[in-house]
């Protein structure tokens, strides 16, 4: 089952649809305080223009002047913040934000800030911040508390190739739930499969006539991308067209309007990857091509205008129209492609449907190998930020509507304004209302949603309703809960972890009359804001999707054997006790069996010129080993419930030797 959809605004995020019997919408609007819930995106909304033009008038720029040590910054800072922040009695601390790394979204988080009352410190800070925003990675800033905007290994995660990969897996197992990524193969290594699958698919079907797309891997703005009919039109030589690429089935029959091809630019917020917690932005953008598209002949395939929409190559065509509109030029919102689409009848609630899912399966296919790399950066136990992310996700519709993954990008551009040729060779920035209307909304609400303050105000509250319910839910809370809640009360006072007694208490704890405990919120620093652009779709949908979590529990076991914190691979020693404390080594599969099977799949690995930094088994190595054990102990099976079974099974001698160790632990 998927999840029904509501589409965004205009002709729906804003007015949410009304749920279909038995199928989940999109999430409703979370009531922001002093707010009614259902507010029109925009109505009340502090002017985003405005705050840019307030933003510029101060003129904080992130460049300090030259020569100035950090330590002098570090103390002027300090001095403000005595005014600014610890200030008078009663006041609420601000949020603080190291702006110094921001690089293109500077200007779109100034105005988020702004907005929010929040404090920026655009030179960094001396004292730690609550929240770090990157420009690219995680890597720019040592940070050691608060929240970062990256996760460590998203840029790996989402280039070409290893996106292809990890979506391949899914695949393999789920071959009907990932057909929204088009069929694709890695560039060199795969050149002789190409080859031979082209030539087995146009044998069994002569009417077949392709096209396919290649595209050079870590490229970006449709760098280096070109089309092709045939295998042998590859540029295996030459200097860029030898780097490593993904060739694709190219999408002939994309949706088109006003005659124009168009891809859509979706905002999605990983907050959390474990446990999994994702949104989707109600509105995107619209970017299209600026020639009529014809599907494509060995006379157009060269067409960039016509068959790529990508808005670095298209700005270039004199067709390009920049518009202040939203419904109309090269650069829309998705919500107006959504109202035509409505108008003319198409199933746009589906169509959302079918975008979450395609979404939510995607980065069910990407966890896997970034939780590798988040314990490798930040090991358990050990000091370090969280994190969180806003990624670009690239959707093409085709002609039935039916939603297609082109790619995601970990740096999705967060300008407010674009480039404007006033004479030839001379450009000048001007602001772009469009981007500023979708972007603004988007980063202003992820710090919504990741406010620091906010769920320190949710553990108050949470205790406030405890004791309510304490006092006034005597029937439904036993003794016994009684003593364990004041017992994780007064844990809470000794070890100072609010959030773990709140949450212990809660499972505790009839939800009761909670709702009836008064709770100020007419003070909260959100009145006034537009409610959230962003909206939860797991763990809201969780129970349809957790059946493809197949790979994450894979990578569990990875990890539980990598040994050494910081590492990404897998020792033989670390590979032969997975094998032995999961008892799968027999008469029939010696160990010996089980070294060779370990040199074989790494040595094949490591030869694909992926990751030289570690020797070693990946997790894709290791998820390709699981396989091959699952299809030996269970071979009757398809491949989801091989897979399926000798996870169980792993995991079932693993509980065994905790509970043994645990057991002798105490003897
Ligand atoms: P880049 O990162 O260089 O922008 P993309 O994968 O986004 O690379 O591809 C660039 C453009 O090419 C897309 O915006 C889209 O218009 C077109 N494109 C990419 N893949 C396909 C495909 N499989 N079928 C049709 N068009 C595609």
């Amino acid at each position: 089952m998927e999840p029904a959809g509501a589409p965004p605004q205009g002709c729906g995020p804003a007015q949410e649809a009304e749920e279909p019997p038995g199928s989940p919408a999109l999430p409703a609007e979370e009531p922001q305080s002093g707010q009614p819930s259902g507010a029109h995106p925009g109505e009340g909304e502090p002017s985003a223009a405005a705050g840019r033009e307030r933003c510029c008038r101060r003129g904080a720029g992130p460049q300090g002047p030259p020569g100035r040590t950090a330590r002098g910054r570090g103390r002027r800072a300090q001095g403000r913040r005595g005014g600014e922040e610890g200030g008078r009695a009663g006041r609420r601390p601000r949020v603080t934000v190291d702006s110094s790394k921001a690089k293109t979204s500077l200007e779109a988080l100034k105005i988020s800030l702004r907005q929010l009352r929040w404090k920026e410190f655009p030179f960094g800070r001396r004292l730690p911040c609550d929240i770090y925003w990157h420009g690219v990675s995680f890597h720019d800033n040592d940070i050691f508390s608060g929240q970062v905007n990256k996760f460590p290994g998203m840029t790996e995660m989402v280039r070409k190739i290893t996106l292809s990969r990890a979506v391949r897996t899914m695949q393999d197992l789920f071959p009907l739930e990932y057909n929204f990524y088009p069929r694709s193969w890695i560039l060199p290594d795969e050149f002789p499969l190409f080859v031979a699958e082209v030539r087995m698919m146009k044998d069994s079907d002569p009417s077949w006539k392709p096209t396919f797309i290649v595209k050079p891997d870590g490229g970006c703005q449709g760098d280096g991308i070109y089309l092709i009919k045939d295998p042998s039109d590859i540029r295996l030589t030459g200097s860029i067209q030898s780097r490593p690429a993904v060739v694709q089935e190219y999408i002939c029959k994309p949706l088109l309007v006003d005659k124009l091809k168009f891809d859509i630019r979706l905002y999605v917020l990983l907050k959390s990857l474990e446990p999994l917690e994702i949104y989707i932005a109600k509105d995107g953008l619209s970017r299209f091509c600026t020639e009529p598209y014809q599907e494509p002949t060995l006379k157009n395939l060269h067409q960039v205008f016509m068959h790529l929409t990508n808005y670095s190559l298209n700005i270039h065509s004199g067709n390009f129209i920049h518009s202040d509109n939203v419904n109309t030029g090269s650069k829309r919102t998705f919500s107006s492609i959504l109202c035509r689409l409505s108008s003319r009848g198409a199933d746009v609630k589906k169509l959302w449907s079918d975008i979450i899912s395609l979404v939510i399966k995607t980065i069910i296919a990407l966890t896997p190998e970034l939780k590798v790399y988040y314990q490798s950066d930040i090991p358990a136990g050990k000091p370090g930020p969280t994190c969180f992310q806003i990624l670009g996700f690239d959707i093409l519709l085709m002609k039935n509507l039916k939603p297609m993954l082109l790619e995601v990008n970990a740096n999705p551009s967060m300008r407010i304004e674009h480039e404007q040729e006033l004479s030839p060779g001379v450009f000048e920035n001007v602001p772009s209302p469009v981007d500023e209307e979708v972007k603004v909304a988007v980063i202003r609400d992820t710090l919504r949603l990741v406010d620091p303050q906010k769920k320190k105000r949710k553990d108050i509250q949470s205790h406030k309703i405890m004791f309510y319910n304490l006092k006034t839910s005597r029937k439904t809370v036993s003794s016994k809960n009684k003593v364990n809640i004041r017992y994780n009360y007064f844990m809470c006072y000794r070890c100072q972890t609010l959030e773990h007694v709140s949450e212990a208490n809660e499972e505790l704890l009839d939800a009761g009359p909670a709702d009836r405990l008064e709770y100020d919120t007419t003070k909260s620093p959100e009145a006034g804001l537009p409610s959230l652009c962003l909206k939860q779709v797991f763990p809201k949908y969780a129970k349809q999707f957790n059946y493809l979590r197949l790979v994450d529990r894979v990578a569990a076991l990875f990890i539980r054997f990598l040994g050494v914190k910081g590492t990404t691979k897998l020792g033989p020693t670390g590979f032969r006790t997975f094998i032995r404390n999961c008892k799968l080594s027999n008469s029939n599969f010696s160990m010996a069996s089980v070294d060779i099977l370990y040199i074989d799949i790494t040595r094949r690995w490591n030869s694909t010129g992926i990751d030289h930094k570690e020797s070693g088994m990946c997790l894709q190595a290791f998820v390709e080993a699981f396989f091959c054990l699952a299809q030996k102990k269970y071979k009757s099976l398809p491949l989801h419930e091989q897979v399926a079974s000798l996870i169980h099974f792993c995991e079932y001698h693993l509980a065994a030797l905790d509970e043994k160790r645990l057991v002798c632990g105490r003897a």
